[in-house]
């Protein structure tokens, strides 16, 4: 199955060969269908399924037929309500790469900050806004928005909303928006009161589940570093030199801190490439195209860059430093383990990330072992060590291997031996 087969229109296949997709993720395959004939939706996915591109690839497709006939000035047709500013950010950010040559604009709107340039952004005329929905209201109550011309409705990470407390919000933004519109429906879970919520917006959907994300992370094999700040390049370096790994992406926080790395490299002789958004398009392509291609085997990213990277080989990833949300977590090492290969992921975690690890192991329902034995320990192992262990003691092992502490680290050794021999 091809993007072609799905009827998609050219601006939008160049536009999804430019990102470097070549064929669509199962929920792709499953929803562009349903929502190109106008149904509505009610998607069972999480982050990192590829649900973004199954929403906004048939709503860019439909605006782009919309304003075929009718280009007069732009209103808000299309809305997508989700609810954390990361997110927002990143659908906007899809929207912008799949929709680059259909003319059809969005803009995206979120708490926190000030709104004089949202406000001039929507002034200038959108067909797509994404808005998480404190933001939104707070707008619409001010007249800068209406609602009233939209024909497609996104409500993203439905369970997320309910957990977050914008039920209260959801209520008021749909009873604004037109009946005669298409409603698509996200959720990773589905307890009652999401069911109940979903009926409220939805008329009589078609119904898409995709096998939750957690199957895949359970394909990584996953470990824990235990290192302090000042001691996580000299650890990336020692694991870099011993464990031979073909293709590394580092994940750093900052596109600072990604340069920073890449040199830190560079004086130990490692070669390595940053992509971040301050490089160009063509710088980013080209080092993606070299690490790709072999010629660089360490790619150091933030995780905006990173979108779009589908490298079928890559057998590493490290977090240089843990996200604090933890859907990325998933996302980052979804990039290894990827076309039923399993692959490694190995995490950095000082003393202000122990938080983001719980979290982490918490949405993934898994506990992520600790290597015990590493030359840059961190001071803090003992306290937090404990912790953990105690926890595990409560917890049945998956397997002989993820109750060994540094059992995944190992595996992945004799894996990559396997690997190497098999090529
Ligand atoms: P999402 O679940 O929408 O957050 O997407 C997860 C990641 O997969 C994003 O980084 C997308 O850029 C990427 N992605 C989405 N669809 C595809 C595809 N068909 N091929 C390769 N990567 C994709």
């Amino acid at each position: 199955m091809t993007f072609k087969d799905l009827e998609i229109i050219e601006p939008i296949l160049k536009a999804l060969r430019a990102e470097g997709y070549t064929h669509p993720t199962p929920i792709q395959e499953q929803s562009i269908p349903i929502l190109l004939r106008g149904k509505d939706l009610l998607g069972c996915a999480q982050t990192g399924t590829g649900k973004t591109a199954a929403f906004a690839i048939p709503i860019l497709q439909h605006l782009y037929f919309d304003r075929q006939q009718d280009n007069g000035p732009r209103k808000i047709k299309a809305l997508i309500v989700t609810p954390t500013r990361e997110l927002a950010i990143q659908i906007g950010d899809s929207f912008s790469a799949y929709g680059k040559y259909t003319g059809i604009r969005n803009t995206v709107i979120f708490g926190g900050v000030k709104q004089g340039a949202q406000t001039q952004a929507l002034r200038r005329g959108v067909d797509v806004l994404v808005a998480t929905p404190g933001r939104l209201l707070d707008l619409m109550d001010q007249g800068f928005i209406t609602l009233k011309h939209v024909k497609y409705s996104v409500l993203d990470e439905a369970d997320h909303m309910l957990d977050m407390g914008f039920i209260h919000d959801i209520r008021k933004i749909i009873a604004k928006l037109p009946s005669d519109r298409q409603s698509l429906f996200f959720s990773a879970t589905m307890p009652p009161d999401i069911v109940a919520l979903s009926h409220k917006i939805l008329g009589n959907p078609e119904k898409v589940t995709v096998k939750p994300q957690q199957a895949t992370t359970e394909l990584v094999e996953q470990a824990v570093y235990f290192v302090g700040k000042k001691d996580k390049t000299k650890l990336l370096i020692h694991l870099l030199e011993t464990e031979e790994a073909d293709s590394t992406l580092v994940f750093s926080r900052t596109k600072h801190g990604s340069d920073k790395i890449v040199k830190l490299l560079a004086r130990a002789g490692i070669k390595a490439e940053a992509i971040h958004g301050n490089k160009s398009q063509g710088a980013r392509q080209r080092a993606l195209g070299n690490f790709k291609d072999g010629r660089t085997n360490v790619l150091v990213a933030t995780d905006i860059a990173a979108r779009g990277i589908d490298v079928s080989e890559l057998s590493l990833v490290i977090n240089y430093n843990l996200p604090n949300v933890p859907e990325t977590y998933v996302h980052r090492i979804g990039r290894t383990g990827r076309a039923k290969a399993s692959g490694v992921a190995l995490s950095f975690c000082d003393m202000e990330e122990r938080a983001y690890l719980k979290t982490i192991q918490k949405l993934i329902n898994q506990r992520i072992p600790i290597v015990e034995e590493h030359p840059y320990i961190d001071d803090g192992k003992e306290e937090a060590s404990k912790g953990a262990n105690s926890q595990r003691a409560h917890h049945k092992p998956r397997s002989a291997n993820s109750g060994n502490r540094n059992g995944g680290n190992d595996h992945w050794k004799n894996r990559r031996s396997n690997s190497r021999k098999g090529r």
